[in-house]
């Protein structure tokens, strides 16, 4: 690894001083902490009226971005000392990093802020025209690692996430295996609306309703959840701390405030409306402001604001929660898919925070109530995979946790109508989120360390599953299933 950079430091008055004389006496300054020989070296320094110029060096230890404010700090004594001189800022002119890699990319990198260029496994990053705070707020290691990152990413591009079956249920035999989402639209039950929307009408509406109270009674309240209400609005600050500020992008629905909500600053879009009967939605673009976040996404993460910053006391661990208050959004890809994938979706999500030691407690609780509910009740054939923990994924990794029981469990359904050689359906997940959430948000146990786990269950997923396997009609649905549900609405008459 080997760093250069040329940069400048402005004072803030001029100065005849012999910089050479103050700059070599930093000297041990530059390696300490670095083993022996190695270390920042200043290659040039030369100083006109109130700036001081020059060029710093190194190998992996004391990286220049480092060593420059090591310098600052002892030039600001020194001057001022001496002349009664300070430094007022730094510019970067131009910064060179040159690493190695472990396998030479095959495909361009590229990165902001610098240019890239390749030869064999060595890269050359030159960086021009940095501020003070890209150098202190080491940018540049980031970058290193952005384009390690990048590479690596090469290696296991096509691979897919990680997959490991964990248990398989009993197979079922099936009389039916008509496409439900189609069977439900022919029926007038749902509505497909817009984009992956659909409107579900009252006898549908009861099923999914059936599947909450289920998950009411033989989940949430024997094992004491308390519901709450999580905001579907997540701002910046929430997915900077989650993760997904990483990768979720071409998935979110963005939320635009408008710039004002003065009267007059949008007159000419309403009269445009009242004219033409159009919105003008490429105007309205103009008038709104840049993206404040997203619509909720993984539904857990906008819980966690709550307990940032805080101490929670042993007496109300474990914290035992969820909520079932909106919509999730996501912009699913490719044309038309039916209910088991919609760009709108209903979620109950359940969150609960314990000891370390303590967090798999509550897991094994949920998964038996889940058993309970897939075997008994909706009489399911369905399965359970390790797969790499949702929060990884949503970053963009790979792989599964080191950690011993963090991670991710999908649990999935067999679609008849897809037939047996079809992938199985994603209807929900049962995840140890390890400390992941705790550390990003800052959350403290009052004794040992905090972990958390949640689960998502996907009521759409619940439904394209269930109709998938039993049909439509309620004389072929499990007893208890068609008991819970009790007579169906009429539904709407359409002439
Ligand atoms: P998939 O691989 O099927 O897209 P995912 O890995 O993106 O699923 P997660 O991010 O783990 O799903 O989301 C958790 C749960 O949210 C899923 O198990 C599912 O129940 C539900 N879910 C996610 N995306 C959708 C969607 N587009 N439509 C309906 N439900 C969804
Ligand atoms: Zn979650
Ligand atoms: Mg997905």
């Amino acid at each position: 690894m080997r760093f250069k950079l040329d940069c400048a430091m402005k004072l803030s008055k001029p100065v005849e001083a012999d910089i050479k004389e103050i700059i070599a006496s930093a000297a041990d300054l530059l390696k300490k902490g670095a083993p022996d020989g190695e270390g920042a070296v200043i290659e040039k320094c030369g100083i006109s009226g109130d700036e001081i110029q020059m060029t710093i060096t190194s190998g992996r230890y004391v990286r220049p971005h480092n060593a420059v404010f090591r310098l600052k700090n002892h030039l600001c004594a020194e001057l001022g000392k001496r002349y009664k001189v300070g430094v007022r800022e730094i510019h970067g002119k131009r910064y060179t990093i040159e690493f190695e890699l472990e396998n030479e990319p095959k495909k361009e990198i590229k990165i902001p802020y610098a240019e890239v260029s390749f030869s064999g496994k060595k890269c050359k990053l030159d960086i021009k025209n940095v501020d003070e705070n890209f150098l202190q707020d080491n940018f540049a290691d980031r970058m290193i690692n952005l384009v390690k990152e990048k590479a690596d990413a090469e290696l296991y591009e096509g691979k897919g996430e990680h997959w490991e079956l964990l248990w398989e249920g009993k197979k079922r035999d099936y009389k039916w295996a008509k496409d439900p989402t189609k069977e439900m639209e022919k029926l007038g039950w749902i509505m497909h609306r817009g984009r992956g929307q659909w409107i579900f009408g009252p006898t549908v509406t009861r099923i999914i309703k059936t599947f909450e109270s289920i998950v009411v009674d033989e989940l949430i309240k024997p094992l004491g959840f308390e519901e709450v209400i999580i905001p579907k609005a997540v701002t910046w600050d929430v997915w900077k701390r989650s993760g997904h500020a990483k990768s979720i992008y071409p998935e979110v629905y963005f939320l635009c405030p408008p710039q004002t909500r003065d009267k007059e600053f949008w007159e000419d879009i309403t009269d445009e409306f009242k004219i033409t009967g159009e919105v003008p939605a490429e105007k309205i673009k103009e008038k709104i402001k840049a993206p404040i976040g997203g619509v909720s996404y993984a539904q857990c993460p906008p819980l966690w604001p709550y307990f940032a910053g805080k101490t929670i006391a042993d007496d109300s661990l474990p914290i035992k929660v969820f909520d079932r208050s909106g919509p999730s959004m996501r912009y699913e890809s490719g044309g038309i898919h039916g209910i088991e994938r919609v760009d709108e979706f209903h979620r109950i999500e359940i969150v609960w925070i314990d000891k370390e030691e303590k967090l798999m407690e509550t897991h094994a609780k949920l998964l038996e109530a889940y058993r309970h509910i897939f075997n008994d009740i909706l009489l399911l054939e369905w399965r359970i995979a390790r797969v790499t923990p949702w929060f990884m994924a949503q970053e963009g990794m790979i792989g599964v946790s080191e950690k011993k029981d963090v991670g991710t469990t999908d649990f999935e359904s067999y679609l008849p109508y897809k037939g047996r050689d079809s992938p199985w359906l994603e209807f929900q997940n049962l995840s140890n989120n390890g400390d992941k959430y705790p550390k990003g948000f800052n959350v403290k146990a009052q004794h040992g360390e905090l972990w958390s786990g949640c689960t998502g269950i996907g009521l759409e997923r619940w439904l394209a599953t269930f109709t998938a396997q039993h049909g439509l009609d309620p004389a072929g649905w499990p007893k208890e299933f068609a008991k819970r549900a009790g007579k169906l609405p009429d539904g709407i008459k359409f002439l």
